[in-house]
């Protein structure tokens, strides 16, 4: 059995203040529905409150996990205005995004770079999502389980069966992301079988059952529970719905139902 995992990815949102007080929001909701696993992803000048939120005991000893939104892929030098996988760790950050379709596509980062940031970052101890999906041109020209397959396939290269284990996959296509418009459940159950597959081509069956992948894309309280009740999606990354404590929360509790 797969633990869910839920992530909000609050993108180039909040300030010092309101990030600290949804990060408690968030603690809440943890705790009143146990079970998955929840990150969060703050801006990078707020993971520091954020984490001093998170480190407070909660019911059951639950936690909420620290993640970045994104990573470098080297360790420490001459690289202005980047962040490293040993300084996410400093600041008590365990997860990292890469790949999110943002910065594949308003930043510009191919599969290449993708790769180095997942590897540097499995290497320097994080875990790590592997944000991947589709274009509306690619679903429109039949393309979405080539692109899924590609993107994987060139994200997890040179990746060990142990490191795996520590990596989960987000299917977010991208038409589906903060434009309300989700992808039916049966469509997203069918890209993460196919995804699952490829895994299984790579890694071997047994990895393959056991890797988590994420939904992501308009996910909310009212879709929530039928995209969790397909049996190839093991979580939600959210971005808009994970603004607000109680929208997080009714998430949560979605996934925490379905187990
Ligand atoms: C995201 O940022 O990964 C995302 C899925 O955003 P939204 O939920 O707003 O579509």
């Amino acid at each position: 059995m797969r633990t869910p995992i839920i992530g909000g990815n609050w993108k180039m949102n909040t300030d010092r203040a309101s990030a600290a007080t949804l990060a408690e929001g968030v603690l809440g909701a943890a705790a009143l529905h146990p079970g998955p696993e929840v990150v969060v992803f703050p801006p990078f000048p707020y993971l520091l409150p954020v984490h001093e939120v998170l480190r407070r005991p909660i019911i059951g000893g639950r936690t909420v996990h620290l993640g970045a939104q994104d990573v470098y892929h080297a360790e420490k030098g001459a690289f202005t205005g980047e962040v490293s996988p040993l300084m996410l760790r400093d600041c008590g950050c365990t997860w990292a995004l890469v790949g999110h379709s943002e910065r594949r596509h308003v930043i510009g980062e191919g599969d290449d770079n993708v790769n180095m940031k997942l590897r540097s970052a499995i290497a320097a101890g994080l875990s790590v999502i592997l944000c991947i999906g589709e274009t509306l041109h690619q679903r429109e020209t039949g393309d979405t389980n080539h692109i899924n397959e590609r993107q994987t396939r060139l994200g997890l290269r040179e990746v060990s069966p142990e490191q795996l284990t520590r990596i989960v996959i987000a299917y977010e296509p991208v038409w589906a992301i903060g434009t309300g418009k989700t992808a039916t459940p049966n469509d997203a159950q069918e890209a993460h079988f196919h995804i699952r597959r490829v895994v299984a081509d790579m890694f071997g069956q047994d990895a393959a059952g056991r890797i988590r992948i994420q939904y992501g894309g308009s996910m909310n309280a009212a879709n929530a529970a039928a995209l969790l009740s397909m049996p190839d999606i093991d979580g939600g990354l959210i971005g808009g719905a994970s603004l607000k404590a109680e929208d997080f929360g009714a998430i949560i509790a979605a996934a925490a139902a379905r187990r």
